[in-house]
């Protein structure tokens, strides 16, 4: 049945998320109960194959920065002029996806709205009118089953969609493309890392601040700081890294799905909005011909400039490395003296890695902290889970995969 709220439709879920390693992405709700089976990122993702389908081509490690990013036809740093209000960064991800509809492109689009009851619970929603991406500007954070909505979709006629959606949506979504009926499906991804449950989410703002039911906008920026708004009059905080109050957390605060992510860049959209390399501003990749036609419809409202790539990563990932080794062994992190704790977040936007550098440094990062927590966790799933792309650029901190731990 689908029930309408404020003019979207959201439709009224049923089934329920797999049992163990599941980001409830919405396939385990589709009528067909096997489709995880072939779907799932968990469980033996074939990006090869599906980059053929969608790109036209595998990655090229062996150009510049396809290694770390995926398919790439052309990286920019980028913003929304001017910026829409409310959204996570400028609002290009919403925007694009407006455009489609506004031009008729598209009969809707896919996206992720605030739940009315709860602004940081993912609500999926069919959107049909452009103004109505507004309201799905903003990050939440949890899982949303995004994915069963392709269903009602289909359903109500829709023939050509767009998908706005984190890595391990779009996995499962390209995964089943092609039996699903649709005339085009167009995907507008965004980057994703250290997801967890909205509960969860909501513990970690009690940490962070006295009110947190007045929290309204938090996000990990480029610059080593999260920043948050609120709705209450007070100005916005911004809060180093390095003072975050992360060994608070207990230790199963991140699930294992998102400790062992294997694609951080949405390797199979048709362009990825995220910022990590984006120096400040907004970081584009765009992956396809049909990415490029989507970016090429804002015009003169997106501003474009060359990417920036400054410091050495290295010292950075190692640093990180030796720690996952141990929280993946299950010992305790040695804990920076609270003193050193400004001297260094005063240091590490100065001299740490920026642009393009910190966001091959990201990627580097959750690779290693891939195979280290699987290692432990789930020896057997190696073998079939992790991904090529991920070895290849775990290799170099001296993270290779053993016998048995790479399929022939
Ligand atoms: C959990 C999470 C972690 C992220 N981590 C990174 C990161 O490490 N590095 C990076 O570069 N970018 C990351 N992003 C993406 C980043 O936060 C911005 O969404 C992106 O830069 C686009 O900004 P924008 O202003 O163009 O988006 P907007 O125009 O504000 O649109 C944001 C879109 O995100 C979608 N969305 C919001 N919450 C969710 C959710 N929980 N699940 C699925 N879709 C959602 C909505 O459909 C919405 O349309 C993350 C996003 C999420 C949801
Ligand atoms: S395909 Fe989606 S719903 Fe199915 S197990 Fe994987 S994450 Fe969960
Ligand atoms: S970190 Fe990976 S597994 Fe977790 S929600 Fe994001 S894309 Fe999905």
């Amino acid at each position: 049945m689908a029930r309408t709220f404020d003019g979207y439709d959201a439709p009224r879920l049923t089934g329920a998320p797999r049992p163990g390693m599941c980001t409830d992405c919405g396939v385990s709700r589709l009528a067909d109960g096997r489709a995880c089976g072939r779907a799932c990122q968990f469980i033996q993702p074939d990006y090869p194959s599906l980059e053929r389908a969608v790109h036209g081509r595998e990655t090229a490690p062996e150009q510049a920065d396809e290694a770390f990013f995926g398919v790439t036809q052309a990286m920019h740093r980028a913003r929304l002029v001017p910026a829409a209000s409310g959204a996570q960064w400028t609002g290009l991800t919403t925007e694009l996806a407006a455009e489609l509809l506004r031009a008729g492109a598209v009969d809707a689009v896919l996206a992720t709205a605030p739940d009315p009851a709860d602004r940081w619970k993912p609500l999926p929603v069919i959107v049909t009118d452009p103004e109505d991406m507004a309201r799905c500007r903003g990050m939440r954070m949890g899982y949303g089953p995004l994915l069963a909505l392709l269903e009602p979709a289909r359903a109500a006629g829709h023939r050509r969609i767009a998908v706005i959606g984190i890595p391990c949506q779009v996995y499962a979504l390209r995964a089943l493309e092609a039996e699903l009926g649709f005339d085009e499906i167009t995907v507008v991804g965004t980057p994703c890392s250290d997801n967890t449950t909205t509960e969860n989410f909501h513990d970690f703002l009690a940490l962070l601040d006295d009110h947190p039911e007045t929290i309204s906008y938090l996000e990990f920026r480029a610059d080593y700081r999260v920043e948050l708004r609120f709705d209450d009059g007070r100005k916005p905080r911004l809060i180093p890294f390095l003072s975050l109050p992360i060994s608070d957390l207990p230790s199963d605060f991140f699930p294992m799905t998102c400790k062992t992510c294997v694609d951080y860049t949405n390797r199979l959209a048709d362009i990825t909005v995220g910022y990590m390399g984006g120096d400040g501003d907004q970081w584009l990749i765009v992956r396809n011909r049909r990415g490029q036609r989507l970016l090429e419809r804002l015009g003169a409202r997106v501003q474009l400039r060359p990417l920036t790539d400054k410091g050495k990563r290295e010292a950075a990932v190692k640093g990180f490395v030796t720690n996952t080794r141990l929280a993946a062994g299950g010992l305790p992190l040695r804990r920076m003296p609270d003193w050193v704790r400004p001297i260094v977040s005063f240091l590490q936007p100065r001299t740490g890695p920026r642009g393009l550098e910190f966001a091959r440094a990201r990627v580097e990062m959750k690779a290693v902290e891939t195979i280290l927590h699987l290692r432990r966790a789930h020896p057997a799933r190696i073998k079939n889970m992790v991904p090529a792309h991920v070895w290849r650029v775990a290799a170099r901190y001296g993270l290779v995969p053993e016998p048995g731990e790479q399929r022939d």
